[in-house]
């Protein structure tokens, strides 16, 4: 019989949805990262790995921050500009980037091992043909296609988006691409600044686009002002007609505070925790009748994707780029903002632009905090993730694999915490197993949150470089 979740519970609902934990991508989140972890921190980092893990499988991430227009539901760091001489000015930057990447790999005589290639943003997809063959000459001496798991990228389909495109992409060697839909309803598009009804995806989806790439995704946000169950029933119900192989139903967050463009929904009617709840089971069940298989926290794949068969053979994995098969940890991130990890350190790029290009003309990476994660952080981030990847945690593998003596002890504050989660029916928790319920599936963030140390202790915050480019951005932003 087809897997269906039972409608949320609302004392459930109202008692944990305030409680909602970070996305965990990664552990601790970069709240608590450091300036003193910068750019010679990172240089020490790739010097371990190139010493001790040489053939390590890598990720390169390429974040490209403009967009043409600012979503009005956004969290991303962005410029909005559609002005191809910013764009190509950035390219030259990320470029220089990447030459000091090379110039530091060929003094250690060290070839990396990318197996992974994500462009990300912003919006990669307005960045000019030209533009992007500049930043793909500049990856061959480093990325050989030929030897890539996958190479993706994020597209927004009301700019550039034609059939000629996506050939232009699949050329270059990208089998992986995902559209950014959020609603498909033009009324609720208007709210949010982004207009993209279903007729603007469907001429790019034919038979020859389906058959040039291994996977398309679609992200999808729910909890957004105006939106009714009845409407984004019907975003649902086009997304499964336009049938992507996988898609990400992610939540709106509302924090007009920080992100200063949100205050454009003032005036609009906000779904409250309840109906967004009750949104998003109805909106996994529509993709399971339609056999979608529920990976993770937010993301639903056929089991022909690679994140469904990951999940099956115990290697999808979690990190920046969000659900991955879990074929390489590490991950090189070029371009402002993008993050990295190398081994047990975490890095950050400088968000805002002029940063970013300042530490390129000296030459440096440009990396403005990090972190070294140590042992008891490493230990929680695999409790987390066994939670958040496969709704079960073996304690005697925890201990052998971490060298604890006993689970239940190192962890008796935490499984305290989970006694109301356990008389609430989240979690099921005996001497040799955490198993998250069914009812616990749409609570896996805040069973995290118990066993963030660091949240309980002090909270995360953005760092300084964060607050002052956000609001020197939203001073340019024009609220509508
Ligand atoms: S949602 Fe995507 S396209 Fe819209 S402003 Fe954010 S990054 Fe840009």
């Amino acid at each position: 019989m087809m897997k269906s979740y039972q409608s949320p519970d609302k004392k459930l609902v109202e008692k944990y949805g305030t409680r909602q934990g970070s996305f965990y991508t990664f552990y601790p989140m970069n709240g608590l990262w450091n300036e003193q972890h910068g750019a010679s921190s990172y240089k020490t980092a790739l010097e371990e790995l190139i010493k001790t893990r040489p053939n390590a499988p890598l990720s390169l991430y390429l974040h490209f921050p403009f967009c043409m227009k600012q979503c009005f539901f956004c969290h991303c760091f962005t410029v909005i500009s559609g002005n191809t001489q910013d764009h190509s000015k950035f390219i030259d930057y990320l470029l220089k980037e990447l030459e000091i990447l090379r110039q530091f790999f060929d003094a250690q005589g060290f070839t990396p091992n990318f197996r992974e290639l994500h462009f990300g943003g912003g919006s990669p997809s307005i960045i000019g043909k030209e533009d992007f063959r500049r930043v793909w000459q500049a990856l061959e001496p480093m990325v050989k296609v030929e030897n890539l798991y996958e190479c993706t990228i994020e597209i927004d389909p009301r700019y550039n988006a034609n059939v000629d495109q996506l050939k232009f992409y699949h050329d270059m060697g990208i089998d992986r691409i995902s559209f950014g839909v959020q609603d498909f309803n033009p009324d609720i598009g208007k709210i949010i600044n982004r207009v993209n009804p279903p007729e603007m995806l469907e001429p790019l989806l034919t038979d020859e686009v389906r058959s040039m790439f291994k996977s398309i995704n679609f992200d999808l946000i729910y909890g957004m002002p105006n939106q009714t169950p009845e409407l984004f029933r019907e975003t649902v119900q086009h997304a499964i007609r336009l049938n992507p192989d996988r898609l990400a139903v992610y939540i709106f967050g509302h924090r007009p505070d920080i992100y200063r463009h949100q205050q454009a929904f003032d005036k609009y009617r906000l779904p409250d925790t309840y109906e967004s709840a009750c949104v998003f089971v109805e909106a996994v069940n529509q993709f399971l009748d339609s056999g979608y298989e529920f990976v993770g926290v937010d993301h639903m794949a056929k089991s022909t994707d690679v994140l469904a068969i990951a999940k099956k053979e115990g290697t999808l994995f979690r990190n920046a780029i969000g659900y991955t098969p879990g074929r390489s940890s590490d991950i090189i991130g070029l371009g402002p903002s993008s993050m990295g990890i190398v081994g047990p350190h975490y890095f950050q790029n400088y968000y805002t632009l002029p940063s970013y290009y300042e530490a390129l003309d000296r030459g440096d990476l440009p990396i403005v905090r990090g972190v070294l994660v140590n042992d008891d952080d490493i230990l929680r981030r695999a409790v987390m993730f066994d939670i958040i990847l496969y709704e079960k945690l073996e304690k005697v593998k925890i201990q052998n694999t971490f060298s604890i003596e006993n689970f239940d002890d190192y962890f008796a504050e935490e499984l305290e915490l989970l006694t109301e989660f356990v008389e609430d029916g989240l979690v099921e928790i005996d001497d040799t197993e955490i198993r998250v319920t069914d009812v616990g599936r749409f609570y896996q963030r805040q069973i995290c949150k118990i066993f963030d140390i660091y949240d309980r202790a002090q909270g995360y915050r953005h760092s300084r470089e964060f607050e002052d480019g956000r609001a020197a951005l939203d001073r340019k932003v024009q609220l509508s």
